[in-house]
């Protein structure tokens, strides 16, 4: 490619919403350029699929498969189509004015008719040592992904929101019992979320507690935590521990260039990926607070990349 070559469509991410996007944009004869290096707040190219294990929910794969090795896949498809994928950071982009720019590593911008943003999001962590070692034997960040492995065991989940309702809710109804530690005495989530999920027989709260340690060797044996009103520490047995404090979408490179929602996600015109300015389109977990899967990520991409190869069509 030329230094100034303008592209039809570049993609920025490299996660299932960033290939999906880069297959169907390949497939279309769009030759798409896709920077998979995006790695605000940490994640790998790949993104946060690059950090699970057994994925069993992503329909094609009976027996399952893993995060690194589904993501490899879809990497291996795109190219297969044509996409060019290079790992570099996007650090900086100018959407207000045709063509649009992206600054990687090199210094002159790459320059884009349209662009498909695909920079996901991050879940949020308390920041305890053991709940670093034991993602993936026990921590976790999403219940859908991992829940099915502690059927019929004892989990926590901590956070008052209504991704923690909504956690827990699923939790209880694969495993015998779900304490959910939340750090105020009351939840932050719509009533609604709290009274569907208060009305679980299995469903323990404690209110007003903090996790201060995660306890287990190869796998979650239990959590230690506080009881902040009466300042005492106890182990609570558990052998999944859930973490829904929130996630962070990675969005800050387009603050105040494209229309964002007060969370911090990319606003899109309701059953489309059409943000703020036309050509520009947002896909996966940066818009998405919902639904947050490997498979709806996908699905927005292949929607992004169908709506920029119509765009380019009406405005070519
Ligand atoms: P929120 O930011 O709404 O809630 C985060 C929760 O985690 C809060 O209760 C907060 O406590 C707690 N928390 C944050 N940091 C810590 C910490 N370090 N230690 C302990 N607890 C902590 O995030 P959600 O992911 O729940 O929701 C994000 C957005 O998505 C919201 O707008 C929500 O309404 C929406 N959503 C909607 C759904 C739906 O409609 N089906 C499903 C899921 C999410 P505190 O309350 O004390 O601040």
């Amino acid at each position: 490619m030329s230094e100034n070559e303008i592209r039809n469509t570049i993609i920025i991410g490299g996660g299932p919403a960033g290939h999906t996007a880069a297959i169907y944009a390949a497939r279309a004869n769009l030759k798409p350029l896709m920077f998979e290096g995006f790695s605000a707040g940490g994640m790998a190219p790949g993104g946060q699929l690059m950090t699970t294990t057994d994925v069993e929910n992503y329909p094609g794969f009976p027996g399952g498969v893993t995060g690194p090795d589904l993501m490899q896949k879809f990497k291996e498809q795109s190219i297969e189509h044509g996409a060019e994928v290079v790992m570099e950071d996007v650090h900086k982009v100018d959407l207000s004015a045709r063509p649009f720019k992206l600054w990687a590593d090199r210094d002159e911008p790459y320059l884009a008719k349209t662009v498909i943003l695909a920079t996901g999001a991050t879940a949020k962590y308390l920041g305890l040592d053991n709940e670093e070692r034991l993602k993936n034997k026990g921590v976790s960040a999403c219940a859908v992904c991992d829940g099915a492995f502690f059927r019929n065991q004892e989990v926590a989940v901590v956070g008052g929101g209504d991704t923690a309702m909504e956690e827990a809710a699923y939790l209880s109804g694969l495993c015998t019992k779900v304490t959910l530690i939340h750090r105020r005495d009351e939840f932050r989530a719509s009533m609604a979320m709290q009274t569907r999920l208060l009305a679980k027989e299995n469903v323990e709260v404690l209110y007003s507690h903090v996790v201060t340690d995660v306890l287990g060797d190869d796998g979650v044996t239990g959590v230690r935590v506080k009881d902040l009103k009466a300042d005492e520490e106890r182990d609570l047995p558990c052998t999944g521990f859930f973490i829904a404090i929130g996630h962070t979408p990675m969005t800050e490179l387009f603050a105040g260039q494209l229309d964002i929602h007060d969370n911090g996600y990319l606003k899109v015109q309701p059953g489309t990926t059409t943000t703020s300015i036309p050509g520009v389109f947002a896909s996966g977990d940066c818009q998405d607070w919902i639904y947050r899967q490997a498979v709806t990520a996908a699905g927005t991409g292949c929607m992004a990349a169908l709506e920029a190869e119509r765009w380019l069509a009406a405005n070519e």
